[in-house]
């Protein structure tokens, strides 16, 4: 009993919040969501790359402890232009260490960590290894270092809520005692099933890839989301990065986890029992239904988002993934079976394929052709420490821009 009624002061108290990417698509909700409970939530950290105009604004509006600019000369300019508002108390601070500073500090309780793609990885270590919850948006950073990270969750005792929408779903549904030591639970369990839409091109010919514009590929069909995981969601890539998140969250075997195509977004993914049970998680595709499942845990709090109307629903259907069609689901499978820096390759050369995508210097086709090469041509040690998987990303970005606008890939 008095366990219980310290546990539920205990989350009475107001959490101070960092939010590492608040200039973001996820930040950016998760400032929505927040707004609905100014006495539970305090927005202590807001941090951001380039968008000094963002950050700004949304120091004006926030107030927070700290906002973090990557950049020292960012820093700079967003403290200049602060300077003007005396009441504002907000500290700028500026470079890569400044993400972790405010990541680790004593008095941040929760992290979204919501930077994309390896930028976010030690910032959202930082996180874990201090104990904090951390609401993983950022799936590079588990991609590339899972079992590092992971370790490092379990010996600070950190908690640890996924908030991609497929694996905050299958948290969802999993029993509540999965994953602790004395619980038998995970031999219940004979899959996890990971939905996916299928991304813009579902129904386009692999032929007519080739001509893809930066415009098409963003253009996805039923979420709002940054341009580099709308990239990746139509390469399907994006798929390939969670199942490897979810091997590693929830200490799966990748032959259980697998990719059913549901273009609808309703069912956000499921698990399936040892006796034939199913069980998924509904939902309107609208990521402030995660975010405030992963900030209110173990409570359920108000989204905002829009409630699901079945009888507007015509149907909910569901098929195979095309491995021929989207390699990159192939290439994600195979990085993770070879385990120690391939997943961290894997990663890096589909930030930098994606990056040289966006900038025109390469074809959408090129994509997995770039990772697939990567993961053929590079190979160094892993020591089972984070330097041995940051050399491999640092090697692997500087070998593929070496070869990027040469005669194999170019426009
Ligand atoms: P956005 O591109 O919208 O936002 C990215 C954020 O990261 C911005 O705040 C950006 O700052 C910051 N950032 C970018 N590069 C760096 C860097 N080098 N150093 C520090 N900060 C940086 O991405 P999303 O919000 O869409 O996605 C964020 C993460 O969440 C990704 O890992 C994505 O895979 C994951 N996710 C997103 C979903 C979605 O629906 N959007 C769903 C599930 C997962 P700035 O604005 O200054 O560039
Ligand atoms: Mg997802």
């Amino acid at each position: 009993m008095f366990f219980y009624i310290s546990e539920y002061f205990k989350s009475n108290i107001m959490k101070n919040v960092t939010i590492l990417g608040s200039t973001g698509t996820i930040g950016e909700n998760t400032l929505n969501v927040i707004a609905g409970f100014p006495s539970k939530f305090n927005v202590f950290a807001l941090t951001a790359n380039k968008s000094i105009e963002k950050l700004y604004r949304q120091v004006l509006d926030w107030r927070p402890r700290y906002a973090v600019l990557s950049c020292t000369n960012s820093a700079k300019i967003l403290s200049d232009k602060l300077k003007s508002h005396s009441a504002i108390k907000t500290e700028v601070i500026g470079g890569p260490e400044s993400l972790q500073f405010v990541a680790a500090h004593e008095e941040t309780d929760y992290v979204m960590a919501a930077i994309v793609g390896g930028a976010g990885l030690l910032s959202s270590m930082s996180a874990a290894r201090h104990g904090k919850r951390i609401l993983l948006a950022n799936k590079e950073s588990l991609v590339m270092s899972g079992e590092l990270f992971m370790n490092e969750v379990k010996n600070s005792g950190s908690q640890l809520l996924p908030i991609d929408s497929e694996h905050n779903a299958i948290f969802q549904c999993l029993p509540f005692d999965y994953g602790s030591p004395k619980s038998s639970s995970s031999a219940s369990i004979t899959k996890l099933i990971l939905t996916g839409s299928g991304g813009p091109f579902l129904n386009t010919s692999a032929e007519k890839l080739s001509d893809i514009s930066v415009e098409q590929a963003c253009n996805h069909p039923n979420w709002v989301m940054g341009q580099k995981i709308s990239i990746d969601s139509a390469t399907m890539m994006n798929k390939g990065l969670e199942i490897i998140e979810a091997c590693h969250l929830y200490d799966m075997p990748s032959e259980k986890v697998e990719v059913v195509i549901h273009p609808q977004s309703i069912i956000h993914s499921m698990v399936e029992y040892i006796d034939g049970s199913v069980l998924a998680q509904l939902g309107t595709p609208d990521m402030k239904i995660p975010i405030a499942y992963g900030l209110g845990w173990p409570e359920r709090i108000c989204s905002g988002a829009e409630f699901l109307d079945f009888y507007r629903m015509k149907s909910l259907t569901f098929e195979k993934p095309d491995y021929e069609k989207f390699k990159c689901l192939t290439y994600a499978r195979e990085a993770y079976r070879q385990g120690g820096v391939y997943p961290a390759i894997l990663n890096a050369s589909n930030e930098v394929a994606v990056e040289s995508f966006i900038e025109n210097k390469v074809k959408f086709t090129h994509i997995p052709e770039i990772i697939d090469c990567a993961l053929n041509s590079c190979s160094f040690e892993y020591d089972s420490t984070i330097n041995s998987i940051l050399r491999a990303d640092f090697e692997c970005r500087k070998y593929l821009k070496e070869q990027i606008g040469g005669k194999k890939w170019s426009i």
